[in-house]
């Protein structure tokens, strides 16, 4: 089915009354190339003309009123910056002062005193009078005498255009226009019947219109729910499609057996007894590998849930099958504990092992990619380095990704092309997304959670200090100190104010060495502006318990396990974000002993920053944190989603309409699983739609 011409394609200075110069203007300042990009220009709210007011009603409390009456009394008064238009408007039951401050003359010309007007604005109070500055009029006419029978639209628009007579109330006439010349075959439905039934949706002719100029409140709300379903409804679709084809259409290798490798791992090299989520994800990792498609899973765990016991009993599965496997996480240094922890506990199979990242070089990057090709090698743990075209697998079978926010999707499937068959895809995160954000980000990957902690853990006291209380905080980490423990001091480090947060750091580090004098305490510093070495060895010190305090940036945000750290103090904390705290606090708390976080702020706090510590201090959940900050913060802030272009919703606010999401959701999955291929009568619509508009979606840069 070809894409067929549509007049919403035409440009948009084709359109009565815009014009080539016009057409620029609409371009440059508001992207509006098509009729369709006007068409799809929402106005933001709504002014009432339906009633014209008696301008006895007008009170102290009126706020936009519209009146109607006769001119009288045009006079210039004041001087300078005083200088001021004025006049008076009567009606039957009182009058009204209306003035101007600018654009005087060309409003004075055009006022015609005796003359009956229609009039619309703010009223205020003015030395005791009732005024109304700037008045949008208009003479009053047979037409318009009983006021509009729809609610007039308000636009956004930008300064530029407003001075070129293109402001909110233009682009009202051109939508108006515009709809003018459309009918309902240039606007066809896309949603099938019985979802229109279902979900009592005005159809899509009807809403476009409406949408613009509802005859009421009621029926611009029935427009708008019209237009956010269909928006959110057609995303779930996409998204939903291009899982089902990859379930339908991927081949994937088979993991036949649970071998001698995982076999005698775990009967005998199993540090701890699973938790029943570890149980259940390998479960679900154990089915997606038998049915001969390729796994694309998305494990989200909490923090400290145990994440990398999972990853290894994988790729041990995957070893038993013949095939390599390979783990990627976003630092060196994650990389690098991965393969002390991993080889730590493989040390006694015969499985054999390597790290490449960037800093591998020379004649030990050669062997190791010797023998990643010819097959020696069992397991590669690594960064992004895993990626590069040089390192070629003798069989990949299974592709991990620790802590997937810090790698794009586009990374993600680079690793499809390791092997003739993509390998099976296993992407772990240990920031929770909220459920509306998964789905429209990761809704083409199936998701499994992690939600429960190992056992024995204690929950992580948090609580909120200010700067005066900073001495009685410093002694508690030297109570901890002393009784062996070590902490962790984070500043944070914001782009923005880069240079700012760094002479902050430095004063901290001084502030901290001031409290806790050399030799009886040892201190180390990681920061960003330190070379990988430099960081890496700091970062081992403390490690391996060389020292007792860690002050650093966020570098050391995520993944690093330090069981003996017990303290995790965070420096201007309502500067940080909400995962991000999450994660923070997440470091400690991972051996058996008690362990707290502090979160310093300043004295002031704003209430929404206030709300967020709270919520802190409140749970230790990282998905109920995550829900929170969406709700506070709006999907766009919450990291790593701003430039993922998935979000563009143009109506939706996958926060405010996530009821309304789940629901789209659900009835996307139904219709798919009826009709994958959309060949049904009732889906036809839909399909064309999808077809016509494909290329102008988030959807063509996921595939
Ligand atoms: P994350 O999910 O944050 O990556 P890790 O995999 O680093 O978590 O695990 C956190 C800690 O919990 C590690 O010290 C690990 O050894 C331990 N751990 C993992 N699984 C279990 C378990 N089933 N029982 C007890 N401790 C566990
Ligand atoms: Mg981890």
């Amino acid at each position: 089915m070809g894409r067929q011409e549509s007049i919403l394609d035409n440009p948009i200075e084709y359109l009565k009354g815009v014009g080539p110069q016009r057409g620029d203007l609409l371009k440059k300042e508001l992207n509006l190339y098509t009729f369709r990009d006007l068409l799809e220009l929402f106005p933001y709210r709504y002014i009432d003309k339906s009633v014209i007011c008696p301008i006895r009603d007008i009170t102290p409390h009126t706020d936009f009123i519209q009146v109607a009456g006769v001119l009288s009394d045009v006079e210039l008064l004041g001087e300078r910056r005083g200088r001021r238009l004025t006049a008076t408007l009567k009606d039957d039951t009182g009058a009204l002062e209306l003035v101007w401050f600018q654009g005087i003359s060309w409003v004075q010309k055009s006022l015609q005193e005796g003359r009956r007007y229609i009039v619309y604005g703010r009223t205020g109070i003015f030395n005791g009078v009732f005024q109304m500055a700037h008045p949008e009029m208009e003479l009053l006419t047979p037409e318009n005498a009983a006021g509009q029978d729809y609610l007039e639209p308000v636009y956004p628009s930008t300064e530029k255009l407003k001075s070129r007579g293109l402001g909110g109330r233009a682009l009202g006439k051109f939508t108006q226009a515009l709809l003018g010349q459309l009918q309902p075959a240039d606007l066809p439905e896309c949603l099938p019947d019985p979802l229109m039934t279902r979900f009592r949706l005005m159809p899509r002719y009807l809403a476009c219109r409406a949408i613009h100029f509802p005859r009421s409140e009621e029926e611009g709300k029935q427009a708008l729910r019209r237009l956010k379903f269909e928006e959110l409804f057609l995303s779930q679709v996409r998204i939903c499609r291009l899982k089902s084809r990859r379930h339908l259409q991927s081949r994937g290798w088979i993991f036949e057996k649970v071998g001698p490798c995982f076999n005698a791992f775990y009967e005998h090299h199993l540090p701890f007894t699973l938790t029943g989520a570890q149980k259940r994800v390998l479960k679900e990792i154990r089915q997606d590998t038998l049915g001969g498609r390729q796994m694309n899973r998305l494990l989200q765990g909490d923090v400290g849930s145990g994440k990398t016991l999972v990853a290894l009993l994988c790729m041990l599965l995957a070893v038993d099958n013949g095939f390599q496997a390979c783990l990627m996480a976003p630092t060196e240094i994650l990389a690098q504990q991965h393969l002390e922890s991993i080889g730590a506990l493989l040390r006694e199979l015969p499985i054999r092992i390597a790290l490449l990242t960037g800093a591998v070089k020379g004649k030990e990057r050669k062997t190791i990619l010797a023998q990643v090709k010819s097959g020696e090698l069992h397991m590669l743990i690594g960064t992004h380095a895993l990626l590069e075209e040089g390192v070629v697998f003798h069989n990949l079978g299974l592709a991990i990704v620790d802590e997937q926010h810090r790698f794009g999707v586009a990374q993600r499937a680079r690793l499809w092309k390791k092997n003739t068959v993509p390998p099976h895809i296993l992407v772990m995160t240990a920031t929770p997304i909220p459920r509306t954000l998964a789905m429209t980000l990761y809704g083409d990957l199936d998701v499994s959670i992690m939600d429960e902690l190992p056992p024995g853990r204690q929950p992580i006291a948090t609580v909120h200090r200010s700067e005066h209380q900073r001495p009685s905080v410093m002694d508690f980490i030297k109570d901890e100190i002393r009784e062996g423990r070590q902490a962790y001091i984070v500043y944070p480090l914001i782009h923005e104010s880069e240079k700012l947060d760094y002479e902050n750091l430095m004063t901290g580090y001084e502030n901290v060495k001031a409290y806790f004098p050399e030799p009886r305490y040892l201190i180390s510093m990681v920061h960003g502006r330190q070379t990988s070495e430099v960081r890496e060895t700091n970062m081992q010190r403390f490690v391996r318990g060389e020292c007792q305090i860690m002050v650093a940036t966020t570098v050391i945000e995520v993944g690093v396990n330090v069981p003996n750290a017990t303290v995790m103090v965070i420096e201007s904390a309502e500067r940080f974000g909400l995962s991000q705290l999450h994660q923070l606090r997440g470091r400690v708390g991972r051996g058996g002993d008690k362990s707290y976080c502090v979160l310093m702020t300043g004295n002031k706090l704003s209430r929404e920053s206030r709300q967020r510590i709270q919520v802190m201090v409140q749970s230790g959940n990282g998905f109920v944190i995550a829900e929170k900050d969406m709700e506070l913060r709006g999907p766009g802030d919450i990291e790593g989603t701003r430039q993922s272009g998935l979000l563009d919703f143009k109506l939706a606010d996958i926060v405010r309409d996530r009821v309304m999401l789940e629901a789209a959701r659900e009835a996307a999955e139904a219709l798919l699983q009826t009709d994958p291929e959309l060949q049904l009568p009732e889906n036809e619509g839909l399909l064309r739609f999808l077809l016509s508009r494909g290329h102008q979606t988030a959807w063509s840069r996921i595939s």
